[in-house]
């Protein structure tokens, strides 16, 4: 296939190297001077996009990706995909879906889980939005890039599974921090707290995977004196993005709100910025109740 992608940076640049890697004819673009292995790089967005069968796109938010889709939607030829892979708000994930269908393309809004490790090593989740057409035409590249696609729902839908997986995400990490911070505080073995807590009801992936006790549970950023991993700063904007959504459909999210305000304290005030986001255990560590 031909495929235009624009947007090579920390998961874009694996990603697009993947497809060149499994024989596709990949044209890239991104502002910055980029070079990636396989890839050629064209001058512009819509110089990527023309002619190609598929538009991958792999932007920091929304707006970003609403000015490339006004630049690329003109270029692209009648029938591509237009799939794209950022993170942003379910707003402009189906307005520029809308922007895409009229001019007869086949948008997928596709968000992954996974990391700038997944998207390395061609493991990440993607979570899809869109049309049965689109996402079949999406999917064979979802297999290269990744070990597993959900096709969701319609338009946002993607994006929608993303911030909800998020938000339990977040809740839960802290959660587990302040459960450990508590522990320690009572007394009790941090490694005795794991081995009853990962084997009973307050069980999950932040106890059990992703431990942010430094020695405890299987390897974890904790084990690398917090270095992401996951960034607090990208659990942040995901936050937002959930509370952005929340407002927009009405729906009552008070552990949402919460832990989006902890996460913004942490980053914006408290040098969370470049950590982990499971380093809200030291941060509950430093802290009494007043
Ligand atoms: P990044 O900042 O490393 O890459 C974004 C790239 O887009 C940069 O290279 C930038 O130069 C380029 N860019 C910005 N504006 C552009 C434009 N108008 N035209 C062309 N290129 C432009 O970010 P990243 O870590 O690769 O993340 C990309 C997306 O993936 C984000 O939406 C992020 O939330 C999401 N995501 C990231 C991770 C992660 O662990 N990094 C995990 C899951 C999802």
């Amino acid at each position: 296939m031909k495929i235009g992608f624009i947007g090579l940076g920390n998961m874009g640049g694996p990603m697009a190297a993947n497809l060149a890697k499994a024989g596709h004819d990949v044209t890239g673009f991104d502002m910055a001077d980029v070079s990636i292995e396989g890839v050629a790089m064209a001058d512009s967005g819509a110089g990527a996009a023309t002619g190609a069968d598929v538009v991958i796109t792999m932007l920091p938010n929304g707006q970003i990706l609403r000015a490339v889709a006004d630049e690329i939607i003109p270029a692209m030829t009648a029938g591509a995909a237009f799939v794209d892979c950022s993170t942003v708000d379910v707003d402009s994930a189906r307005t520029v879906a809308d922007q895409a269908t009229q001019a007869s393309l086949l948008p997928v809004d596709a968000p992954v889980s996974g990391g700038i490790g997944g998207a390395a090593g061609g493991t990440l989740t993607f979570m899809a939005g869109g049309s049965a057409d689109a996402f079949a035409k999406a999917d064979p590249l979802f297999d290269i890039m990744g070990q597993k696609a959900v096709h969701c729902g319609d338009a946002g839908a993607g994006q929608a599974a993303k911030i909800c997986n998020n938000m339990i995400l977040g809740v839960t990490m802290i959660a587990t921090c302040e459960a450990f911070s508590l522990a320690d505080k009572l007394g009790l073995d941090r490694q005795k707290m794991f081995d009853v807590v990962s084997t009973s009801s307050g069980y999950s992936w932040t106890m059990n995977a992703y431990c942010p006790a430094p020695g405890v549970g299987p390897q974890s950023p904790a084990d690398n004196d917090y270095q992401p991993g996951f960034a607090s700063e990208l659990m942040l904007k995901d936050l937002r993005l959930s509370q952005q959504a929340a407002d927009s459909a009405d729906a009552d999210t008070p552990m949402g709100q919460v832990a989006t305000a902890l996460y913004e304290q942490f980053v914006e005030n408290e040098n969370g910025l470049g950590t982990d986001f499971s380093a809200m255990l030291p941060r509950f560590e430093k802290r009494g109740r007043g």
